[in-house]
């Protein structure tokens, strides 16, 4: 498996928690909208469900912005969270891929494509 083949399934899984988060935040909104003042004080489950969801798009957040180089240890989350990289509006959600016009670690230049043995 090339190194490029392990951040895309580490993407893949964090856009899927991701998507739930976004979903949870949009329920939670929902929800409070609906309710207002037919419940008025009692709330708290919406905004617990927004919480969720926030916490869930922080995880997420911070765990692109742990993934390094195997080589240099650099890092290398810009690659998917600034947008000129990414070709996304990455701030809401994650590209799909590390950019496929990446080929190598800018610091090191060690190719995302070669085998490793993890
Ligand atoms: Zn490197």
């Amino acid at each position: 498996m090339t190194y490029r083949e392990n951040i895309n399934i580490l993407i893949k899984r964090l856009r899927r928690i991701q998507l739930v988060s976004l979903l949870l935040m949009f329920i939670g909104v929902v929800l409070t909208v609906m309710v207002w003042n037919v419940y008025e004080s009692d709330q708290w489950y919406s905004k617990v469900i927004i919480l969720i969801g926030i916490i869930g798009e922080f995880y997420c957040w911070a765990k692109v912005r742990q993934i390094k180089c195997p080589q240099c240890g650099k890092n290398l989350g810009y690659l998917l969270l600034d947008p000129s990289y990414s070709k996304t509006n990455g701030a809401i959600l994650l590209p799909k891929e590390l950019p496929p016009d990446r080929h190598c670690c800018a610091y090191c230049k060690t190719s995302f494509d070669v085998e490793t043995d993890a």
